[in-house]
């Protein structure tokens, strides 16, 4: 038997357990994955990271609020480097990978968008926009940054210049933007949040929304995008695309794409 588990605090309503015991289940895979409650003290994380290679776990995703604090750790791979976070950790190497950034970028091409040259708003600054918009510069996208707080976007928009091309735009100045793309990273309309929509109405227009909030699965963006026939991209996807790739690194297999989003769907409707 193999395990794995993900690493987090607070870590009860995660969706990754279902999703990848589900997998294991469909491949017949020997394996098992647990939600972990690691502290938020950093040599807490270290100790539960080297405690759980010492028990022969073979993998472990990596979630808030250890992402940048697990870099210390590992042998940082890949993109993660750009971004700065780790949510996926081969402990059999000790190296760390980030795939959110996979998650987001391919949902978008698995429905057919190739953002290459288009133009983006995304809307938020925390650590899952900065993850999305380091792929998208990375595949030649055109990056427009707003968030709540001006100097957190400001920040967040400078450092993804470094790697493309990418600006900021106030929050309360997003009427007139025309864009290809608009992303919600934002908890606007997440389930016991404010149900609100993230950007102004009248911009939701001609234009792919791609809502990061997976619970509620149809958001309130996501419901308006869809009244005005734009293609949507539901965060789900996201979640499911950045495990897959998590499951892909630890087994070198297939991830059972359809099998881990209904397994996660289920979990949610519970
Ligand atoms: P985070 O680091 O805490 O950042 C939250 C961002 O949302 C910040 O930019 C914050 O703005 C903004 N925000 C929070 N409350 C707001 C409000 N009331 N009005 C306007 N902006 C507000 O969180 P994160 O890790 O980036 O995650 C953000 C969201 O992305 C999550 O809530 C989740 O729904 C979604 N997500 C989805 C996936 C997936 O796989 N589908 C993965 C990760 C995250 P300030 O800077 O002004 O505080």
């Amino acid at each position: 038997m193999e395990y794995f588990g993900v690493i987090g605090y607070p870590i009860g309503h995660s969706l990754s357990p279902v999703m990848h015991n589900a997998a294991f289940k469909s491949l017949g895979i020997d394996a098992t994955y647990l939600a972990l409650e690691v502290r938020p003290e950093t040599n807490i994380l270290k100790e539960a990271v080297w405690g759980a290679r010492a028990l022969g776990f073979t993998g472990l995703n990596v979630t808030i609020p250890h992402k940048e604090a697990i870099l210390r750790f590992v042998n940082v791979k890949g993109i993660a480097k750009k971004i700065g976070a780790v949510n996926t950790v081969d402990l059999r190497t000790m190296e760390g990978y980030n795939t959110d950034s996979f998650g987001a970028i391919s949902s978008l091409e698995n429905e057919g968008i190739d953002v290459g040259g288009k133009s983006v708003l995304l809307v938020g600054a925390g650590g899952a926009a900065r993850a999305i918009a380091i792929g998208l510069v990375e595949k030649k996208a055109k990056v427009v940054i707003s968030n709540r707080t001006e100097s957190r976007g400001l920040k967040l928009a400078e450092e993804v210049r470094r790697y493309g091309e990418c600006v900021f735009q106030p929050f309360d100045r997003l009427e007139d933007l025309k864009v290809d793309i608009i992303i919600n990273s934002t908890p606007l309309g997440m389930k016991g949040f404010e149900r609100k929509i993230p950007v102004p109405d009248s911009i939701v227009e001609d234009v792919v929304v791609f809502d990061t909030v997976y619970n509620p699965r149809v958001t309130m963006l996501i419901e308006l995008a869809l009244k005005r026939g734009c293609k949507v991209i539901y965060g789900i996807d996201m979640l499911v695309n950045q495990g897959a790739e998590s499951f892909r690194i630890w087994t070198g297999r297939n991830p059972p794409l359809e099998v881990m989003k209904r397994a996660a769907l289920e979990a949610l409707k519970s």
